[in-house]
């Protein structure tokens, strides 16, 4: 059986995420690659958004910008600005397409569809394949998303409304979110913080449906696009062994208390990169300690206070939309931390340090 260098193990966002790092900065001549990927053929299957704090490889494949956002709790709109960090989609479609077409040009690429079809023994590997156990305790952020279209123009396309939590909370935390990509397309999605076991949040068709309908008065469209997932809000049990570094959610690139993979993941693409000619004895990638620490009170105090939740984002993004975009894309400093814990209630957060 033949051997490689290295290989990547699941081919999707943090494993072509690298591969194409490697092979734009040359790493790749004199070295082969196996990529281990099930799938029959690459569609479009997710969107990804970021607020854009640092500058990464997919600028071409960027669907839409905004510089402006709302949010929304009952009888209140909160209009933002994010001049600084524009907040972008990513096109999986367009993602997969141009680094594919990238990695075929180089014959030190090869894609297999199992991990039995090459010999592994003096490989290092990158994994990217979660070990999640099926542990009902734990928060997912699930969600379902459809891409409208209308005839006429219906969307003012310069903002984007992050989180309406005006809609049915079913004692949890649920909110839609809306990229309007033109005049008459966007994208809207039903998105819940809970327990995912929980099958009374997921008839989430007719949520997107009556919320279309009733909240947002559209009455003819038609769906262009769907896309479905779960997120968890917790780290897989996946271990660093020797000669394997885990990468993407396996990896723990997942902000956990919001979902947010995408940009963590091209940061740690280039941090592999920079370090591959010592690849085995570099020092574990991770999101800072101290954002690990306050998700995990935030997640405390979501799972105790889920009525409180959407009071609590709508205070945090009024103290400085800023300053929140980079505690959320892990890029604030002390003082920025600190404006924003100043916001939360504190009675809450300090019940849940002890809790
Ligand atoms: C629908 C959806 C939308 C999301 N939107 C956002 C967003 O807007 N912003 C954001 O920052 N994050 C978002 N995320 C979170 C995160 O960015 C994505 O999940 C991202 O795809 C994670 O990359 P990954 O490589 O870890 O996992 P994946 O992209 O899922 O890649 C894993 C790959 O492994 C393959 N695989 C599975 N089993 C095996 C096996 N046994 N052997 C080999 N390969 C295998 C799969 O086919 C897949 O291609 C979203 C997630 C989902 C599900």
């Amino acid at each position: 059986m033949k051997e490689f260098d290295y290989i990547i193990i699941g081919g999707g966002c943090a494993g072509l995420s690298l591969a194409y790092e490697l092979e734009i900065h040359k790493k790749l001549r004199d070295k082969t690659l196996a990529i281990i990927e099930p799938r029959e053929e690459y569609t479009r299957d997710k969107t990804w958004s970021f607020w854009k704090v640092t500058d990464h490889n997919f600028e071409d494949c960027v669907k839409k910008s905004w510089k402006n956002f709302s949010i929304n709790i009952p009888g209140k709109t909160n209009y933002l600005e994010c001049n600084n960090y524009p907040y972008q989609s990513v096109d999986s479609g367009l993602f997969y397409k141009k680094i594919n077409t990238k990695l075929n040009e180089n014959k030190n690429i090869v894609f297999f569809k199992n991990l039995n079809e090459i010999d592994t023994k003096n490989s290092f590997i990158f994994n990217s394949v979660p070990s999640i156990k099926k542990d009902y305790q734990k928060f997912w952020q699930h969600f379902c998303g459809i891409e409208i279209e209308c005839q006429n123009n219906f969307f003012d396309d310069e903002i984007f409304n992050l989180m309406d939590f005006d809609c049915d909370q079913r004692d949890s935390v649920h909110f839609f979110y809306t990229l309007p990509y033109s005049k008459n397309k966007a994208l809207i999605e039903t998105t819940w913080l809970s327990k995912l076991n929980d099958n009374s949040q997921k008839d989430y068709d007719n949520q997107i449906k009556n919320y279309i309908k009733y909240k947002l008065n559209l009455k003819n469209y038609k769906i262009t696009y769907k896309e479905e997932g779960a997120i968890p809000l917790f780290f897989p049990l996946n271990k660093n062994e020797k000669n394997k570094i885990n990468i993407g959610t396996a990896g723990g690139m997942t902000r956990l208390s919001t979902g947010y993979t995408f940009l963590n993941i091209q940061e740690h693409s280039k941090y592999i990169r920079e370090n591959i000619e010592n690849i085995s004895n570099i020092k574990k990638y991770k999101i800072s300690g101290k954002y690990q620490f306050l998700d995990e009170i935030f997640l405390r105090v979501l799972e105790k206070n889920p009525e409180k939740m959407s009071s609590i984002f709508f205070k945090m993004f009024k103290a400085s939309p800023k300053n929140v975009i980079k505690f959320l894309s892990n890029k604030s400093n002390f003082l920025e931390d600190l404006s924003i814990i100043l916001k939360m209630p504190k009675f809450t957060f300090i019940k849940a340090l002890f809790y």
